[in-house]
């Protein structure tokens, strides 16, 4: 073994005790949160995300038979839509992944949101206007729970935090184009089902977020319905290579080191 070698060993066996804390958990240690956090990088692929986006926009409205959504038919009368995320593609959770003791809890996050102005995705809210701007409507499709807070008489208050989040990132929205897990009973963590309800009325032209689960359905190691398959790391690769030319074309990825259905699968 090299000198070399032998120093990155240890380095890599540093950093490994490091990471073991009573918590399980070393943000300062954490080198997906720090790039989000610190890399100019993490505004530059943002940035880069949402202007392919926008480049293509003209031509995706233009083309009435054009749908990014693999399956959807008859589209040719429908007005066009975007679906896009909103954790890690509308607002960052850098400082509440750095800042908050494992483990994140919806609450928390509900909490962190709710106290403070939401940190907007760079670019985002350009894109968004501009979206607006040639007749387009965004649908956020996120995974906060619709369910009660103790304490709280709203049954749906995690709704009202992400109509919150999205106004201090920078786009005015309304509860009608926010779809939360578990505010209908089929509304799953399974987004694609939310998605095939907003494609009976439009056509998708764009999917935008974070995680496989906001494009592929299928994509968690927990199965939610209706899906009946843990998803695994080779399945997961397969389906991006399957949908290859969706990426950058219709699909645009934001990325997110920090979190996501990429941590739990085997
Ligand atoms: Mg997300």
């Amino acid at each position: 073994m090299t000198t070399r070698s032998l120093f990155l060993l240890m380095s890599v066996m540093a950093f490994v005790a490091c990471s073991d804390s009573p918590s399980g958990h070393s943000p300062d240690q954490d080198l997906g949160l720090l790039w989000v956090k610190h890399a100019a990088e993490y505004e530059a692929l943002s940035r880069q995300a949402y202007h392919q986006a926008e480049r293509a926009l003209p031509g995706f409205v233009a083309n009435k038979r054009w749908t990014a959504l693999p399956g959807q038919t008859n589209v040719e009368n429908l007005p066009p839509a975007i679906i896009i995320d909103v954790d890690e593609t509308v607002v960052s959770g850098a400082d509440f992944q750095l800042t908050i003791e494992r483990p994140i809890t919806q609450v928390k996050l509900n909490d962190w949101n709710s106290t403070g102005k939401a940190l907007g995705v760079a670019g985002f809210a350009r894109f968004a206007s501009t979206a607006r701007s040639a007749g387009v409507e965004l649908f956020f499709v996120t995974n906060r729970p619709c369910e009660s807070i103790d304490g709280n008489d709203d049954p749906c208050p995690y709704k009202t935090t992400v109509l919150n989040d999205i106004r201090e990132a920078g786009f005015e929205t309304d509860m009608d184009h926010i779809m939360l897990a578990n505010e209908k009973p089929s509304w799953t963590k399974e987004k694609s089902y939310r998605r095939e309800v907003i494609a009976h009325t439009h056509r998708i032209i764009m999917l935008i977020g974070d995680d496989l689960s906001d494009f592929i359905p299928c994509m968690r190691a927990v199965p939610a319905v209706p899906c009946d398959v843990a998803a695994t790391a080779e399945s997961r690769k397969d389906k991006v290579t399957r949908y290859a030319g969706y990426w950058g074309n219709g699909w645009y990825i934001l990325p997110n080191p920090m979190h996501g259905s990429w941590t739990s699968v085997r």
